[in-house]
């Protein structure tokens, strides 16, 4: 129910931004708790339960890189488990993906991708996107155009942010689901709610309904449903911690 993501040119520690922001979204209800930070490879890690079964789970200091996503989950598709929490990925542990929302055509989307080839390991709705970003990727298609692909496969509603080993950049769209940006001239944030990043920084953009991202170290982009890139007003927020 909470997602949390961040790129910077440094390598940030995963505790000091993921688990403190999954922390500050919390009064959001949720079942169970995972971490995905990207470098050459991506690092995932995920409980059932309470955060601090998931901090217990990570590693101290060493979990770090430019990229990460985070996620709290509140369950519509499949028991709270371990296998069932986010970040989920393909086949190839390659591309981790976050998602609040219900995908509504899962089943069918799961069922053509396993006619394909592809191995599910949960019961969730969310586990078709990264096979369908796998499957692009594999046809030839970039990252940010094998993200894009996927979500104009999938119908629902949704918050959705992806990773992928090897890039230090993090995707995401929205629809019918709430995506923030917080930005400290460092370090992007992306979240479901500002409090996730506010210790770091109050100044955002807020993602308009099916609008795309694409966060890296060095830019911002955000497009528009049509491909057109947007120019993105940055506001303040004023906010009673
Ligand atoms: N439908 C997804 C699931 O059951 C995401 C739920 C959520 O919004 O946390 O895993």
């Amino acid at each position: 129910c909470g997602i949390i993501g961040y790129v910077g040119s440094d390598p940030m520690p995963a505790e000091d931004v993921l688990l403190a922001g999954l922390e500050r979204l919390e009064y959001r209800g949720y079942d169970s708790a995972g971490l995905a930070v990207a470098d050459s490879a991506l690092e995932v890690y995920k409980r059932a339960g309470e955060l601090s079964a998931l901090e217990e789970a990570v590693p101290t200091d060493d979990v770090a890189g430019p990229a990460g996503i985070g996620h709290t989950r509140w369950s519509t598709h499949g028991p709270p488990t371990d296998e069932n929490a986010h970040p989920h990925t393909d086949c190839e542990g390659r591309v981790a993906v976050v998602h609040n929302g219900i995908v509504t055509n899962a089943e069918e989307l799961r069922a053509d991708l396993l006619e394909s080839g592809h191995v599910f390991e949960s019961d969730t709705d969310t586990e078709v996107i990264p096979h369908l970003i796998e499957a692009s990727l594999e046809r030839g298609l970039d990252p940010e155009a094998a993200f894009e692909r996927a979500i104009e496969h999938i119908d629902g509603s949704y918050a959705v942010a992806a990773t992928i080993a090897g890039s230090d950049a993090v995707y995401a769209t929205r629809r019918h689901s709430p995506l923030v940006l917080g930005l400290d001239g460092e370090t992007t944030y992306l979240a479901s709610d500002v409090p996730a990043f506010l210790e770091h920084t109050d100044r955002v953009i807020y993602l308009e309904d099916e609008q795309f991202v694409r966060l890296t170290p060095s830019e911002v982009v955000i497009r528009d449903d049509d491909g057109s890139v947007v120019e993105p007003s940055v506001e303040t927020v004023e906010w009673d911690p």
